[in-house]
């Protein structure tokens, strides 16, 4: 499969470059040059596959010869090696979770599935990769995690200093080996500042084989549309065959997979995508005028996006249509104060204690129902474990919270973090005596 650019259709990409390159000269977006139709006798009786051998159909429609099958398999079977089980609350409403990797977010597939494909594609000989990677809290746990160990990497990783939470703090610094975390005394929008500016520096970009771990590449967009197949198979096996996902959003990354999986053949009824209150996209459906802000902090951290990177990707899926767009999502958003009820009401209601990003996505739910009530199951996404955002969850509801086995080991280990100003040349210099 080729992948081509947002930008330029004409402009296409081995699968390899696309990775390696992740955005196009033209800063567009790469997008697979033909959407893979499944056949349809394996979404017949998708039920009957297990989660790793329908990533690997997915996986194998959209990659092609690129990898060839049998190292795609292995390749699979190491990344995608923990759950994503879909937990009933009431007869119509479920929650898929999506926590259950090493580092309790969702994150963990795209990276984890990155991270091996990058493996893969590195020879021997090949100059070492250098991944930069800025992050609010999330994205970094997860890239530390997913490239820890992977042979011929190294990560470096900016995060804000005391604006990531105490969970996300020691996945990212307690690692050592090929990842190093660096402590900016500043904003995550200077981290990503930081790492941009080293990217378009040609000097750097000589001495280090620079690549990017974000959200908008393409092996990161790929696993994420396997839990969506899965949870439709799991669906299945209780007999249920109609589905409205909703997907708490903030980059549109995870939406926009869960939209690449229904473009390939996935029968979903409809997308609810949950904001909070940086609601650019839900604006954008309402007026048509696509008008990014500067971005709002709110509890749901992980979501505060003012411009979200992925949206060109999902009007790509919809040919720039906006009513074509609209018959598929709906998008509904929510302020701190909603979302701490949304939180109080899952514990009340189902003794259900979820991260503030997954309680806009069960509102969301909820808010969909009630205005198209029918004969299908509710599923919202929970993209983290509650252990990582304690310190947004009411600690009434928090007590009921078990820290996984995982999150317990990293307290107390010592914490390996350069601290840093905001000063490009500072940065500059420590990657290249560093090197
Ligand atoms: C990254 C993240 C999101 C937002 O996902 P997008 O793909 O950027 O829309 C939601 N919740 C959590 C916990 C996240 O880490």
């Amino acid at each position: 499969m080729q992948f081509y650019s947002t930008n330029n259709k004409d402009l296409r990409v081995s699968f390899q470059e696309a990775v390696f390159n992740s955005l196009p000269q033209d800063k567009g977006l790469y997008m697979p040059e033909e959407i893979p139709q499944l056949a349809p006798y394996f979404l017949k009786n998708i039920q009957q596959y297990s989660f790793q051998e329908i990533a690997f159909q997915i996986a194998n429609a959209i990659i092609g010869k690129d990898i060839p099958e049998a190292d795609l398999k292995k390749l699979i079977n190491d990344a995608i090696n923990f759950d994503a089980p879909l937990k009933f609350l009431s007869a119509d409403t479920a929650v898929l979770e999506l926590f259950h990797g090493p580092s309790y977010a969702f994150k963990d597939f795209g990276a984890r599935f990155m991270s091996r494909v990058m493996g893969y594609f590195s020879k021997q000989g090949d100059k070492l990769l250098d991944v930069l990677v800025a992050t609010s809290g999330d994205t970094g746990g997860a890239v530390a995690l997913g490239f820890l160990g992977v042979e011929g990497t190294r990560v470096t990783i900016l995060y804000p200093k005391g604006k990531v939470s105490k969970v996300q703090e020691e996945q990212l610094t307690t690692n050592g080996r090929n990842i190093r975390a660096i402590e900016i005394d500043g904003t995550f929008d200077d981290c990503q500042a930081l790492v941009k500016q080293a990217f378009n520096d040609p000097e750097l970009n000589k001495e280090l084989r620079l690549t990017s771990a974000n959200s908008i590449n393409i092996a990161r967009l790929i696993p994420q549309t396997f839990y969506y197949f899965w949870a439709y198979a799991q669906l299945k096996a209780q007999g249920i065959n109609e589905v409205v996902f909703t997907v708490p959003s903030g980059n549109f990354g995870n939406i926009g997979a869960g939209l690449l999986a229904y473009r390939m053949g996935l029968p979903v009824e409809h997308f609810v995508a949950g904001t909070n209150v940086n609601d650019t996209v839900p604006r954008f459906l309402n007026s048509g005028k696509y008008e990014p802000k500067s971005s709002v902090q709110t509890l749901a951290n992980a979501m505060d996006v003012g411009n979200p990177s992925n949206w060109v990707r999902i009007q790509d899926l919809f040919h720039n249509n906006l009513e074509e767009l609209k018959s598929v999502v709906t998008s509904y958003t929510y302020n701190d104060e909603e979302t701490v009820n949304g939180m109080k009401e899952l514990y009340d209601n189902y003794k259900y204690v979820a991260c503030p990003h997954t309680a806009i996505a069960y509102l969301a739910s909820e808010a969909y129902r009630n205005e198209h009530p029918g004969e299908y199951a509710s599923v919202f996404l929970s993209t983290a474990h509650p252990c990582k955002f304690s310190e947004a969850i009411d600690s009434e509801v928090f007590k009921d919270v078990k820290l996984p086995e995982g999150a317990e080991k990293l307290q107390g280990k010592p914490k390996l973090a350069e601290a840093m100003n905001v000063d490009y040349a500072t940065f500059k210099e420590y990657l290249i005596k560093n090197n």
